[in-house]
Formats: C-alpha cells, sequence, structure tokens
C-alpha cells in the first residue's frame, strides 16, 4: 500500500484528493488493507472516441469516459457530463464520490461517472444529439439497467438521456427506460428528479443550521424583488446568468468570501481553495456540487472550526431521485410529484442521522463523518460476498 497522501496545497490532482478522503476515514475504521486497497482502483474505466458529423459536414471527433469504481452493494450509478474539463483522472475521482454517496444514502448502487470533452455550447442541438447517440453506442457493453445507470450532469439534461435511451434501445430490439434515469416524465422519467438535487441540499442546509444553533429566521430580501423563475440555470437549454439583468452584480471570487451564515458552491469542483479559505467568512459550508473543496480547503476549515457538510451528503438528492425513477420502472408504476418530495425527505433525515451519529461518536468533521457510514456499509458487504474467485 502506498504512504498516506497528506495534501497541504492545492497541487494536488482530483484523485489524490479522493484518496486522501478515502484514506482519512478509513483510518477510523477497521478495514483490513487488502479492502481499502481495492476501494482505491476502479473496477473498470473506458475510454472511447465518438465521432461525429458536425453540421459543416466535416467530421470531428471527441474523448469519451465511463469510469465504475466498487459495485458490491449494486450495480454504477451515476452521471455524465459533457465539459472541457472532462478527463479519465477527474471521471475517476467522481465515480469514487457516487460510490460514497450510494452508500451514504443507503442505496443498491455503485458509483460510476463519464463524460465527453466539450463544451456543448459550441454544438448545435443536431451535433449534440449526433454526439450522444454515438457515445450511447460506444458504451453499450458497459452499460445497462443491471449494469450501469447513467444520468444527467453537467453539460447534459433530460433531452440528452432520452436520446441516450433511444439509441440503446434501439440496438438492443426494445424499449429499455431503465438504461438512464433523469429522464423526461413522458418517456419512464419521474417527476420531481429535476429540483431533488437542490432540495436535498435545502434540507441538509437547514438540519445543519438547527444542529449548529442557527436561528433560521430569516429570509431573502431584494427591494427590487426576486423573481426565481426567471433565474436561469447555468445551462446551454437556459441561458447564462450572467445574462440575467440583475440589480448588483458580484464575481464569483467575491460570492465566496461574503459575510454569511451559510455558504452553499454549488455549481463547479475546487472553488474552495488553500487561497481563499482563510477569508471565507460563512458560519457553516453546505457542499452543493461535487468537490467544491480542495483537502488542503478542508484543514483550514478544520482549523478556523467552520463546519463542511460535504457533497456525498448535502446534494445526494440528485441520485435518490434517481434511485426513485429506476424502482418505478422496474415496478411499471409511476410516482406522484409529492411522494417523490415526501420520500426524498425521509431519505435525507436518515442519511442525516446516521452521518450526525458518526459526528457524535467519533468527533470527526462532518465529511469524515459521512465518509465512516459509507465505507462501514461498503465494508460489511465486502465481507459477506467475499472476495472472487
Ligand atoms: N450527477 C448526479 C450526481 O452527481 C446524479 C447521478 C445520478 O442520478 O445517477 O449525484
Amino acid at each position: 500500500m502506498s504512504q498516506q497522501t497528506e495534501p497541504n496545497d492545492d497541487a494536488v490532482s482530483p484523485v489524490e484528493t479522493a484518496l486522501h478522503q478515502l484514506e482519512r476515514a478509513a483510518g477510523h475504521l477497521d478495514l483490513s488493507d487488502g479492502m481499502l486497497e481495492q476501494l482505491r482502483h476502479p473496477t473498470k474505466s473506458v475510454e472511447v472516441s465518438v465521432p461525429i458529423r458536425r453540421d459543416d459536414g466535416t467530421v470531428d471527433v471527441f474523448s469519451g469516459y465511463r469510469v465504475q469504481h466498487f459495485e458490491v452493494r449494486g450495480p454504477y450509478k451515476g452521471g455524465m457530463r459533457y465539459h472541457p474539463s472532462v478527463s479519465a483522472e477527474e471521471c475517476t475521482a467522481l465515480a469514487m464520490l457516487m460510490t460514497w454517496k450510494c452508500a451514504v444514502m443507503d442505496l443498491p448502487f455503485g458509483g460510476a461517472k463519464g463524460g465527453i470533452v466539450v463544451d456543448p455550447a459550441t454544438l448545435s442541438t443536431r451535433e449534440k444529439e449526433q454526439l450522444t447517440r454515438r457515445f450511447a453506442e460506444e458504451l453499450r457493453e458497459v452499460v445497462g439497467p443491471t449494469k450501469d445507470i447513467p444520468a444527467p450532469d453537467m453539460g447534459t439534461d433530460a433531452q440528452t438521456v432520452a436520446w441516450f435511451m433511444d439509441a440503446y434501445s434501439m440496438q438492443e430490439g426494445e424499449t429499455v427506460p431503465g438504461v438512464v434515469t433523469g429522464k423526461p416524465t413522458v418517456v419512464g422519467g419521474t417527476q420531481g428528479r429535476e429540483e431533488a438535487p437542490g432540495r436535498s441540499v435545502a434540507i441538509i442546509a437547514r438540519e445543519a443550521l438547527d444542529y449548529h444553533d442557527y436561528d433560521v429566521d430569516g429570509g431573502l430580501y431584494d427591494e427590487t424583488g426576486l423573481d426565481v423563475s426567471s433565474v436561469p440555470a447555468d445551462g446551454a437549454e437556459h441561458g447564462r446568468l450572467r445574462d440575467y439583468d440583475a440589480p448588483r452584480r458580484i464575481s464569483n471570487a467575491e460570492l465566496l468570501e461574503l459575510d454569511v451564515d451559510v455558504l452553499i458552491p454549488a455549481a463547479v469542483g475546487n472553488v474552495l481553495t488553500a487561497d481563499n479559505a482563510g477569508r471565507v467568512r460563512a458560519g457553516i459550508i453546505v457542499e452543493g456540487a461535487n468537490g467544491p473543496t480542495t483537502a488542503a480547503a478542508d484543514s483550514v476549515f478544520e482549523d478556523r472550526a467552520i463546519p463542511v457538510v460535504p457533497d456525498i451528503l448535502a446534494n445526494a438528492g440528485g441520485v435518490t431521485a434517481s434511485y426513485f425513477e429506476w424502482l418505478q420502472h422496474i415496478n411499471r408504476r409511476s410516482w406522484s410529484r409529492e411522494a417523490v418530495h415526501e420520500e426524498l425527505e425521509s431519505e435525507m433525515l436518515d442519511a442525516w442521522a446516521d452521518v450526525r451519529s458518526a459526528v457524535e461518536e467519533r468527533g470527526v468533521t462532518w465529511r469524515t463523518a459521512a465518509y465512516v457510514v459509507a465505507l462501514s456499509r461498503i465494508g460489511d458487504a465486502l465481507n459477506a460476498r467475499g472476495l472472487w474467485p
């Protein structure tokens, strides 16, 4: 086994950060060295070429990835992102996060992540469809409703997974809605999936504020009014936040250092770093994005006693609603939006209670506690199954 990584600056890769978090939590558990070594490596990593004909008639080739981390608790599950930063490395780190996220929520899935190195804003709708269909075909052998179930992530949405499902189904000779989640409701998607990540962040932020004795009696106020439904999500379909006509704008750097009760970084990864962690004035940080805090920033927050409620708990609403969608496919019965919201609230509160107990029993950070809950479930499953052959 290699030495434990001790990142003290931000010059570490996402995989080193993921391994550091894993080893830190493993130190609190009685996992065997062999078990930890298994968890350090993804089970399978696939790299594919995705050629498409552009609207101008030329052919372009894009790189695509799918990394399957660990499946001891069930089929692989995780999003696929279209973003220029996608790499095998990034997918590996994010696939590991999905393994822990599914385990902390006690969902019967393992972790995966995939994507294509592309800025989706540079593609026409037709080009995006071609890219997605060809990607689905290249991954056909490794995905499937009981093998690996992709979902939307950065730069992809319900339409993307609908094309993926259609391409997969055409080659299988039957409609297979269970191969992806996050679909439009007209083709087997669930009510309440789109808002689920946001709802889970809100539920966990509410519990965290309550736990740390903040009076949750304030509200948002903007004298000119804040029309939430018109604020665009930062995706290709909805336009860009920078185009929104707001009364006052602040830069991303300013936003992270505001004097607020709770800071929720909810877009891209690695925004809280050794460089700005010392200037963060929030009372609590709740991670809406995957991996917004570097390991170095994490240590600064620990020293400054600023609780960081981790991504694998706070934003787990997305994959939890995906699980509900997968169940609805198996049962051939759809749930109402109210039922999804209610079940989500109850799953989030159960996971919150499990992580809170680990914080209290072991005196560790929220992140380490969430990892401890996840790893002990994975360890138990590994023990029960043993090692094949
Ligand atoms: N992409 C989401 C995440 O990072 C959801 C994954 C899923 O639904 O499978 O959790």
